[in-house]
């Protein structure tokens, strides 16, 4: 079987989903974006850093919280290793589940607007970036493509579970979903500390089985593209800190000269290589192994 001869149900920026029976094929691509805008040259091996990073995690959490990984493996055409998971079929939940550890982004927006996140009042004073007393829950909509995210508050979130809940009760499910969520969040900060990263914030998407009803991670868990990592080294707090890995392809865009708007251009070969290089050294550091390992492991 070759991916090509897979009924392909949506392509995003970034990730490829194939019909496979009553499963999924979740394909990360090796496209790479900056200002929302997909640049025509892939960067070779970053869909295999993304999938192994989520192996990682979901290895790591499924005591905490059932996970829809079926295999890196059987099913998966040769093209796809490395990049390709086999996945239960969830009814994904209607919100992004976005924890944050640390104030930053539009989380930093709205604090300054606000003096709160998704209705969550913080502390008076905080700086950009800096570490909050406790991690916190900020949910959002699941835009529409084309569209941008949502922050809504806890109750609002809970509505908008209400109709997919089990019994009607969407406080019951947004209580659970938070608390996963908080608990995923602490487990991979956690880890990221030791490794000498910090997980600032990140977002988790949830589904029910449809058979069971259980609650399930899906998606992606703690990748860099769903979480924003900082090196620890030299953080300071009131300073927006480099991310990890897309930071150097973002510098050259920034600098390019492009406008920001489509088409993107090329990305020159030593940008690819140094690029490249960091996700490989991302994989490296959050899981403590070289890339090679994982896809030895996939082959
Ligand atoms: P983008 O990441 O480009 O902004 P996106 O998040 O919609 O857009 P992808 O990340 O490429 O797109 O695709 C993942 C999609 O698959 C999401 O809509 C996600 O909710 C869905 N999904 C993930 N896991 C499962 C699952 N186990 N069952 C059903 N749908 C899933
Ligand atoms: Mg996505």
């Amino acid at each position: 079987m070759t991916l090509d001869r897979l009924p392909l149900l949506a392509s995003g920026k970034v990730r490829d989903i194939y019909e496979l029976g009553d499963r999924l094929l979740l394909v990360a691509s090796d496209r790479v974006s900056t200002y929302d805008v997909v640049h025509p040259n892939t960067i070779p091996g970053k869909g295999a850093v993304l999938t192994g990073i989520s192996a990682f995690w979901f290895d790591r959490t499924s005591h905490v919280i059932a996970n829809h990984v079926v295999s890196y493996t059987d099913g998966i055409p040769e093209e796809a290793r490395g990049r390709g998971v086999v996945v239960r079929k969830l009814e994904m939940l209607p919100i992004e589940a976005v924890v944050r550890g640390h104030i930053t982004g539009s989380g930093w927006r709205d604090y300054q607007a606000s003096g709160t996140v998704s209705g969550i009042e913080l502390p008076a004073g905080l700086q950009e970036s800096q570490e909050l007393p406790v991690p916190i829950f900020t949910p959002s909509t699941k835009a529409e493509l084309g569209t941008h995210d949502e922050a809504i508050d806890f109750a609002r979130a809970a509505e908008l579970l209400a109709p997919v809940a089990p019994d009607g009760d969407g406080d019951a499910l947004a209580t659970r979903v938070r608390e996963a969520s908080i608990a995923l969040y602490r487990l991979g900060h956690e880890h990221a500390r030791s490794r000498g990263v910090i997980l600032a914030d990140t977002k988790f998407e949830f589904g029910l089985d449809p058979e069971t009803g259980e609650l399930v991670l899906g998606d992606e868990a703690l990748t860099p593209d769903s979480s924003r990592y900082w090196p620890a080294d030299g953080f300071e707090v009131g300073t927006t800190p480099p991310s990890f890995d897309k930071q150097y392809v973002r510098d050259w865009a920034t600098s390019s000269g492009w406008d920001k708007t489509p088409p993107a251009p090329e990305i020159p070969a030593e940008v690819v290589k140094g690029t490249q290089e960091r996700y490989a050294e991302a994989y490296e550091r959050i899981t403590g192994e070289p890339l090679s390992a994982w896809l030895e492991r996939t082959r």
